[in-house]
């Protein structure tokens, strides 16, 4: 299984427009942070997990030739107002592309994406998707995939859990507090990331310190965090967190 992130920074990404603070006008390219998204390719299959606005440049950035499935988060605008990015992949395919997401969340996408409930017209090209609600775990291309509840505000909130040939990996990008459930099924998993915002707490969100609680309870083989906010640059957070957990950044590649 290889997992690339394609963007591992909070809603408003780094640098945030229009603010001159250090880390915004860091040099160090780790600073450089696209809203949310990883890619995860295995069983020759390639999977997105969540479609930010930035999805277009991330696309382009990988060179990324296909996807096959998506699996949605939340309805919050940094995770899926790139939903339409997903055309020309679709566009290609025999099928409609399958995508995933919680009740609440396919509830958001039908409203939000209205055409998803109309008869296309002729000549046009709206993405083609089949909207499926995700309450239980299932299998695409013998990749098991299970949703792993979380607390995040208002939002129907749910991470993913993604098994193949042995291999685990889970992410759950936004959360406040995960339940035992979930605890459960991320407990010794070959890697888990996690949203960490800032060191400041915050109402919906993991400060660093929560997000090293949690990650110290999960015992995962490999522990990184993500969603980070212009408030800790690369290397600043990289100190602040213990030796076990490191911050993910926009490019890293990692093979299970
Ligand atoms: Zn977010
Ligand atoms: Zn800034
Ligand atoms: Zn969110």
């Amino acid at each position: 299984m290889r997992i690339t992130f394609l963007g591992t920074g909070t809603s408003y990404g780094v640098p945030m427009p229009g603010c001159t603070c250090a880390v915004c006008q860091s040099p160090d390219p780790r600073d450089k942070r696209f809203r949310t998204a990883i890619l995860i390719e295995a069983s020759g299959q390639t999977i997105l997990m969540d479609t930010p606005p930035d999805l277009r440049s991330q696309c382009l950035a990988h060179n990324i030739q296909k996807i096959d499935a998506t699996l949605i988060t939340h309805a919050h605008a940094d995770h899926v107002f790139g939903f339409d990015d997903l055309r020309p992949y679709t566009n290609r395919m025999a099928e409609p592309m399958p995508v995933w997401a919680s009740p609440g969340t396919v509830q958001a996408l039908r409203r939000v994406f209205d055409y998803l409930d109309r008869p296309p017209i002729p000549g046009t090209s709206q993405a083609r998707i089949a909207l499926h609600t995700a309450e239980a775990p299932f299998d695409f291309h013998g990749i098991r995939c299970t949703p792993l509840p979380a607390t995040h505000g208002y939002a129907d909130m749910i991470g993913w859990k993604l098994e193949h040939a042995g291999r685990s990996f889970a992410a759950i990008p936004d959360c406040k507090e995960l339940p035992a459930e979930t605890l459960a099924l991320c407990r010794g998993v070959d890697l888990v990331v996690v949203d960490a915002l800032r060191v400041r707490p915050h109402p919906t969100h993991m400060n660093f310190a929560e997000a090293v609680a949690v990650l110290d309870q999960i015992q995962a083989r490999q522990s990184l965090v993500i969603h980070l906010c212009h408030e800790v640059s690369h290397e600043q957070a990289r100190q602040l967190l213990p030796p076990h957990i490191a911050p993910s950044y926009d490019g890293l590649q990692i093979e299970l």
